[in-house]
């Protein structure tokens, strides 16, 4: 049995007590109270530029990792060495087991258009998984208002099936508290927001989406999954993880 770095009635009132509060409050306590032990993970979207410049600006020693699927944009390959070279940041890059090659080679090309439950576990969660291994905290830059599966997301929640408390400064904001951030602190972030982008994964799973269309629209389009597996745990891959 996996047991809470903090119990529970602790993380319920805890996040109870953050949810009024700015971000970079929950990010100070967080830092300090899990120390060595808290991994800070970045999808170079909107929400990891404003937690990036909020531990620069905070001066919060906090581990980041990255998760590079190798299938990423090149304007998110770019807004990554922006923001490493704007504030000097020691990140550490985890990529999947296997090369995207390679994964074609054991399990057929175009995963991702055959079984992307299974090609995001392989390419996302197990390298999430490598990520926070040994820690007790994890920070994320999901928002309530991204997807109807994070509409009751919480400042601070613990993630049971893996041992780790989530710790979510953005949970409460809106896309117009991010922009206002944004632009206030002129703040590198991924180009491809503003060219029909609002949420960016990896390129042959995401398309610009139409006028009128819900915001996560571009993602899986045309199937029923809306979420890669790092934040709904439930959509689990089809085969073994291999
Ligand atoms: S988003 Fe698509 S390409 Fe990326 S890991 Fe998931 S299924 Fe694979």
């Amino acid at each position: 049995m996996t047991t809470a770095p903090l119990a529970a009635d602790e993380i319920d009132e805890l996040a109870t007590d953050y949810e009024g509060r700015p971000a970079e409050e929950l990010l100070e306590w967080a830092a300090e109270r899990f120390s060595e032990r808290i991994v800070l993970t970045c999808s170079w979207q909107h929400q990891s530029s404003v937690i990036i410049d909020m531990v620069s600006r905070l001066q919060l020693d906090l581990r980041i990792v990255e998760l590079d699927t190798e299938l990423l944009f090149p304007e998110t390959y770019e807004t990554r060495d922006r923001l490493i070279e704007k504030y000097s940041l020691e990140l550490e890059s985890i990529t999947p087991l296997r090369t995207v090659q390679e994964q074609a080679e054991d399990e057929g090309p175009e995963l991702w258009s055959r079984d992307p439950n299974r090609c995001c576990y392989l390419r996302k969660v197990e390298p999430l998984l490598r990520a926070i291994d040994g820690m007790d905290a994890w920070v994320t830059g999901i928002r309530r208002s991204q997807t109807a599966t994070r509409a009751n997301a919480r400042k601070l929640e613990f993630d049971e099936a893996r041992g780790v408390v989530k710790v979510q400064p953005l949970v409460n904001w809106t896309d117009e508290d991010v922009l206002a951030y944004l632009f206030a602190h002129d703040v590198p972030y991924n180009p491809l927001h503003d060219q029909g982008y609002p949420s960016i994964g990896c390129m042959p799973c995401t398309r610009r989406v139409r006028p009128g269309e819900d915001s996560r629209a571009g993602r899986w389009s045309g199937l029923e999954k809306t979420e890669c597996g790092l934040h709904a745990p439930s959509q689990q891959p089809t085969a073994s993880s291999g």
